[in-house]
């Protein structure tokens, strides 16, 4: 049996996305910005974030499937659900749980780079940069963490463990 152990606390998530989402608000003052969210693993980080940013905003998600039930990236991305929402001419910001390799999110934003939105930034609550495959800028980063494979605040193993609201590690018991 798998075992969560925390790693980082809700008061240290709720202190980053504070901090996030002040940098956020500054960047983007009257540009009613559309923010895409990842599924599954963003809709916590979006749902907290999107409520201190307090400004005109949109959102839609899209969603890809590359993990399956395992703890690997495939590297071979699927987008399973697209955006609803026109993006040319829109200032994007994609808000992600996390960049591992990047490959899942390097392919998705070329492809968002082709609908010609106004400009496209990045904002990550975690990042694995010792597992990159491929390059990807995260304009707002939150934490960086050593690669372990990690659960909690919206991020699953095999669909368990979203609900916790703090961020941890798997220990084999
Ligand atoms: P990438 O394409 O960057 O390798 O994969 C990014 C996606 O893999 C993330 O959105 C997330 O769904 C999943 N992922 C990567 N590392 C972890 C991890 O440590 N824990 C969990 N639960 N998912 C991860």
């Amino acid at each position: 049996m798998e075992n969560p152990r925390v790693f980082i606390t809700r008061e240290q998530i709720r202190q980053k996305v504070a901090e996030l989402a002040e940098r956020i608000r500054q960047d983007y003052v009257n540009k009613n910005p559309l923010l895409i969210g990842i599924l599954k693993g963003s809709f916590v980080f979006l749902s907290d974030l999107i409520r201190l940013l307090d400004m005109p905003l949109e959102v839609d998600f899209i969603r890809m499937s590359s993990y399956g039930s395992g703890t690997e990236s495939s590297g071979d991305v699927e987008v399973i659900q697209y955006l609803r929402t026109a993006i040319e001419g829109r200032e994007i910001l994609v808000v992600e749980d996390i960049v591992d390799t990047g490959l899942s999110l390097s392919s998705f934003l070329d492809r968002l780079r082709q609908e010609k939105p106004a400009s496209i930034r990045l904002c990550a609550l975690l990042d694995k940069p010792s597992r990159r495959k491929t390059p990807v800028h995260i304009d707002y980063p939150g934490f960086t963490i050593p690669d372990r494979f990690v659960v909690g605040y919206g991020l699953d193993f095999d669909e368990k463990y979203r609900y916790l609201p703090d961020i941890c590690y798997l220990e084999e018991e």
